[in-house]
């Protein structure tokens, strides 16, 4: 800690709650820039809601949700147009306010009619969802799944899960909503800083019982019941990239606006926590993700009646030191000057290797059959590579840390809790990764640095250089669109600093604009030939830049 005054250069920095030093000039910081904004119940639901509009399929681990205030008139005409088209329907909804935390102001509705207006809405905007009414039960009651994911770098894109997490109980045996019930919180909300205050809550020594268990220990009871845990797994793996997948486009535009590329800056890692409910037939639905979750390994206890004390959890402590450990073990810059040392020597040695075959080849003149042997070895691996991207998901051993035999430190300590799952699996998810690309032509036409916002000037030379306007499709077509499209993002969006067109307004500027071009197709394949044809474009220019750069 530095309580006071300016300091050296350090490794890595930890900041307690979210971003906020732009001195630092070096190292790496556990938090990203604009992450905390991220993760809002109103940003996570709009970027989730972009995905679930390209692909819909792929993006309905994340219930139904509706922004409020803006969306109240869209909420209350979807529900009864649905309860028309299907009368036994008999749905119930969560308010959560935007940026609230341990189940604050959080209450479940029945009808579209009882969303408190008075003040509240107004004054604090809302997500207003789709609630699971038959969540997975263990012992009768409803829990919720807080698992660990580390965010180690956006660009190239890498993540890690934690291979255990934690479980959180409710303390009132579930029953499914009903206006006589909807109050009961400790029925309903898992979060452990409400039913802490039960008097059913069990804070109990062992990880397997009480109203708080590690993941693990439900695991083996759904594994000893028949339920394919394997699956299960996958499943979450899965949800968690595309969530990230969901968020990067716009947390890279916070990231060029506070560490500009080109200028030192250090770079950045964060551990997420992910809030998952898992459904009756074991399908895993994101709630929400926390971009500073605790890393608290004590709970209070009350010794005597208004006495406390701080005593140690066992269960926090196997899941949460661990994620620690293992997160600084990934981010250990030894580590990475050791590997880089490893690779330029395993570098050399290829490089040598190939030398001393040529070399062989040429006085033996048998260079086809050294060369085939070569290639066969090197085939093997990455033929070895490609099967490991095949399956999603081998719930085996935790990832070893790279360079861990013998001669480091590392050596000593337990394998990591930390699987990596990205890369790994980019293959199966790389085509969701649409918006990303959006967010890149995005940045590239922000110009001056710092800014998250695009002017008019931006926007038409993105239209020009990409070569999007033509006689059906005029100039000044193209500054309405941006007016239109900015002046609406502008009075819902949460920052109103900044002047011009955000992220989220580029992106349906995009959308509109790959509709308009290519009608007849799917709206993930009008984009994904939009962003063709602008790389083409760019691509072009630059070669031509290039071109008469050197001339
Ligand atoms: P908070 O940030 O206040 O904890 P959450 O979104 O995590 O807000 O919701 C609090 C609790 O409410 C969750 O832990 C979960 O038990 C319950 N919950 C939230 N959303 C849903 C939902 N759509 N369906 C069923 N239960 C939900």
């Amino acid at each position: 800690q530095f309580p006071l005054g300016r300091r050296l250069p350090c490794d890595i920095y930890w900041h307690g709650v979210s971003f906020h030093d732009n001195d630092i000039f070096s190292g790496q910081v556990n938090k990203f820039p604009g992450m905390t904004e991220m993760v809002r119940k109103i940003t996570l639901s709009r970027a989730v809601r972009t995905m679930q509009d390209l692909f819909p399929l792929e993006y309905n681990f994340y219930p139904r949700s509706w922004i409020l205030p803006e969306e109240l008139p869209l909420f209350v005409a979807e529900v009864r147009m649905m309860k028309d088209s299907d009368p036994s329907w008999k749905p119930t909804f969560i308010v959560k306010p935007d940026g609230g935390c341990q189940g604050d102001g959080i209450y479940l509705i029945k009808d579209p009619s009882d969303i408190r207006l008075t003040g509240s809405i107004q004054s604090r905007p809302a997500v207003v969802q789709e609630y699971i009414c038959k969540p997975l039960l263990v012992d009768k009651l409803k829990f919720d799944i807080r698992l660990y994911v580390l965010l180690k770098s956006l660009e190239p894109l890498e993540i890690y899960i934690a291979k255990d997490g934690l479980s959180r109980f409710c303390t009132e045996p579930y029953q499914e909503p009903t206006l006589k019930n909807l109050h009961q919180v400790f029925m309903h909300l898992t979060n452990y800083s409400l039913n802490i205050h039960s008097g059913n809550f069990i804070h109990s020594d062992n990880v397997n019982t009480g109203s708080k268990r590690t993941f693990s220990s439900i695991l083996c009871r759904l594994s000893s019941r028949g339920a394919d845990v394997k699956k299960l797994w996958s499943d979450i793996i899965s949800l968690v990239i595309k969530t990230i997948i969901a968020l990067t486009p716009e947390l890279k535009v916070y990231y060029q606006s506070d560490i500009p590329a080109g200028k030192p800056g250090p770079t950045c890692f964060q551990i997420l926590g992910f809030d998952i409910l898992l459904m009756k037939n074991l399908k895993p639905m994101l709630l929400e993700v926390n971009a500073n979750p605790s890393m608290r390994i004590e709970h209070e206890q009350e010794l005597s009646p208004g006495v406390f004390e701080n005593v140690p959890s066992p269960v926090d402590e196997e899941v949460k030191v661990a994620v620690i450990r293992d997160t600084l073990r990934l981010v250990d810059p030894q580590k990475k000057k050791r590997k880089d040392t490893h690779t330029a020597e395993v570098l050399l040695f290829q490089v040598q290797f190939c030398r001393l075959v040529c070399l062989c080849s040429y006085l033996e003149n048998k260079v086809n059959i050294r060369y085939d042997y070569f290639m066969c070895c090197r085939c093997q691996t990455l033929e070895h590579v490609s099967e490991a991207n095949e399956e999603l998901l081998d719930a085996g051993p935790a990832d070893r840390p790279e360079n861990d035999a013998g001669r480091s430190p590392e050596a000593a300590l337990p394998s990591l809790c930390l699987k990596q799952v990205f890369p790994k699996y980019a293959k199966q998810f790389n085509y969701l990764r649409l918006v990303d690309r959006v967010a890149a032509l995005f940045i590239r036409f922000l110009g001056v640095k710092g800014t998250t916002k695009l002017g008019p000037t931006g926007f038409r030379t993105f239209i020009r250089n990409c070569k999007l306007s033509n006689s059906s499709f005029s100039m000044a077509a193209v500054d309405i669109l941006y007016i239109d499209i900015t002046r609406r993002w502008n009075s819902v969006g949460i920052d109103h600093k900044e002047s011009g067109m955000c992220l989220q307004a580029f992106v349906e500027a995009f959308f509109c604009l790959a509709q308009k071009k290519y009608k007849s197709l799917p709206l993930h394949e009008q984009v994904a030939a939009l962003i063709d044809c602008c790389e083409y474009h760019l691509a072009a220019l630059d070669e031509k830049r290039l071109v008469g750069g050197r001339g």
